[in-house]
C-alpha cells in the first residue's frame, strides 16, 4: 500500500469504509484497532492541563482524546466535508456542549421550536435559567427567523427534517439571515443524514448528528458528534467537550465505526423501502394523511428535492383515533416493533400524541406555530423508523395490524 486515497474525488462508499482509517503500523492489522486504555505513557515533559493542549500531541488520556474516536471523528468530517469533528457519548452530550460552547449570560438564541424533546426541553428550561434568552420559531417561515432575531442573538439553531414532524427547513435562506445577523448557525442533521444534505456547504457553522441513529445503523450504541471549521472545534474540544466530559466510550466509537462502513448501502435501502411503504400507506382506508420528504404530497416536496439527495426512512401518518390504534399495533405488530429511537436496520414504530408532546416539550404559543403543527400532525402522529427488512414483509405486518 502507498500514498492516500484522495476523498475528495471519492465517492460516498469509499469515504464511509476507507476515511480515517489506515491499517495499524505495528501489527498491520486491516480493521481499526480498538484502544480501550484510558491513559497513555508520555514524555516528563507534557503538561498536566489541556489549557496547553496542541492540535498534533500524542495520546494522554482518553477524555482528551483516543485512537479509536480519533478515526471515527475523522472518517465523519470527510463525509460530512468538515475540517473537524468532536465525538461524544450521545447526540444530547453533543448538543449540550456546543450550547454550553457558544452562548454565554445575556446572549440571546432563535431555536426551532418543533424539534428533538430533549433540545425542546433543554432551551425551555435550563439554558433560560443561565440568563441566556431563547425564542422559538417554527424555522420553515423566513419572515418568522428574521422578526425573531434580536441585537444580541448568537445563534440559529435548526433541524431539518425535524423531529418528529418531518418538516423542512430551508438551509442556504437560513444561514444568510443568522450571518447577516452575526449570528452561528446550527443544523441537526440527524434526520436527513450526510447522504442527503451537507448543511457545511449550504453555510452551517455546525453540523451535530446523534451517532445513535443512522450513522451508526444497528440500534447498539449511544453517540453523538459537532462537525465544523478546525478553529470552532478545537476550541470546543480544550474549553469545552473535555471539562464537560461527556466523551465516546472507545468500544462504542469501534462499534459505530463497523456501522458506519455499511451506511450509504443502508441508506439507499432505507429510501427504497419507505417509498414503497409511504405509496401502500396512501391508499390504505384507515390512513388519514402519510408524510414522507420523497412523496408529491409532502407540503415541502420541492424543498426536499432540492435540499435531500435521500428521503431517508422516517415517515409519519395519521389515523382517526391514534390512541387506540397505538394499543392495537403494539399489540399486533410482528416485525416492527413498537419502541422509540430510529434508523436501524430493525423497523421501528411509535405513537406521538399532539397534546402530550405540546405539554411536556413545545409549548407552541403563537397560532402560525399551531397551524403549522396541525397541518403536519393533527392530533398525533405514528413516526416510523422503515428499517431494511424486506419491504413485502413490513407491508404484511402492516397489513394484518391496522385491519
Ligand atoms: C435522537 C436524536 C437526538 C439525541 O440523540 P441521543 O443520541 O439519543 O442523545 C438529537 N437530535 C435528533 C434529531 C435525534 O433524533
Amino acid at each position: 500500500m502507498s500514498g492516500k486515497i484522495e476523498f475528495s474525488k471519492a465517492g460516498e462508499q469509499t469515504k464511509a469504509i476507507h476515511a480515517g482509517e489506515f491499517p495499524d503500523p505495528v501489527t498491520r492489522a486491516s480493521s481499526p484497532n480498538l484502544v480501550m486504555s484510558t491513559t497513555f505513557v508520555t514524555d516528563a515533559d507534557s503538561g498536566f492541563s489541556a489549557e496547553n493542549m496542541k492540535e498534533d500531541d500524542t495520546w494522554m488520556y482518553t477524555r482528551w482524546g483516543n485512537p479509536t474516536i480519533h478515526q471515527l471523528e475523522e472518517k465523519l468530517a470527510v463525509m460530512e466535508e468538515a475540517e473537524m469533528g468532536v465525538a461524544f457519548d450521545s447526540g444530547m452530550g453533543a448538543i449540550s456542549a456546543l450550547l454550553f460552547h457558544l452562548l454565554k449570560s445575556g446572549d440571546h438564541a432563535v431555536v426551532t421550536d418543533v424539534a428533538y424533546a430533549a433540545l425542546s426541553e433543554l432551551t425551555n428550561e435550563v439554558i433560560p435559567g443561565l440568563g441566556i434568552s431563547i425564542t422559538k420559531v417554527d424555522t420553515s417561515d423566513l419572515n418568522a427567523i428574521e422578526e425573531a432575531i434580536q441585537p444580541n442573538t448568537r445563534l440559529v439553531y435548526i433541524e431539518t427534517p425535524c423531529n418528529p414532524l418531518l418538516r423542512l427547513t430551508d438551509i442556504t435562506a437560513v444561514a444568510a439571515i443568522a450571518h447577516s445577523a452575526g449570528a452561528k448557525l446550527v443544523v441537526d442533521s440527524t434526520f436527513a443524514t450526510p447522504m442527503a444534505t451537507k448543511p457545511l456547504t449550504l453555510g452551517a457553522d455546525f453540523v451535530i448528528h446523534s451517532l445513535t441513529k443512522y450513522l451508526g445503523g444497528h440500534g447498539d450504541a449511544l453517540g453523538g458528534i459537532v462537525l465544523g471549521k478546525k478553529e470552532d472545534l478545537f476550541s470546543l474540544r480544550k474549553k469545552t467537550a473535555i471539562r464537560l466530559g461527556g466523551i465516546l466510550s472507545p468500544f462504542n466509537a469501534w462499534l459505530i465505526l463497523r456501522g458506519l462502513a455499511t451506511f450509504p448501502i443502508r441508506m439507499r435501502a432505507h429510501q427504497e423501502n419507505a417509498l414503497k411503504i409511504a405509496a401502500y400507506l396512501e391508499k390504505h382506508p384507515r390512513i388519514k394523511r402519510v408524510i414522507y420528504p420523497g412523496l408529491p404530497s409532502h407540503p415541502q416536496y420541492e424543498l426536499a428535492r432540492r435540499q435531500m439527495k435521500n428521503f431517508s426512512g422516517m415517515l409519519t401518518f395519521q389515523v382517526v383515533n391514534g390512541r387506540e390504534m397505538a394499543q392495537k399495533l403494539a399489540e399486533k405488530l410482528q416485525i416492527i416493533h413498537y419502541a422509540v429511537s430510529l434508523g436501524h436496520h430493525r423497523s421501528l414504530i411509535f405513537y406521538m400524541d399532539s397534546k402530550n408532546l405540546q405539554q411536556t416539550s413545545f409549548h407552541l404559543s403563537t397560532s402560525g406555530q399551531l397551524d403549522s403543527w396541525n397541518r403536519f400532525a393533527g392530533e398525533g402522529i405514528f413516526r416510523l423508523s422503515v428499517g431494511l427488512e424486506d419491504a413485502d414483509d413490513l407491508i404484511a405486518d402492516l397489513e394484518q395490524a391496522l385491519l
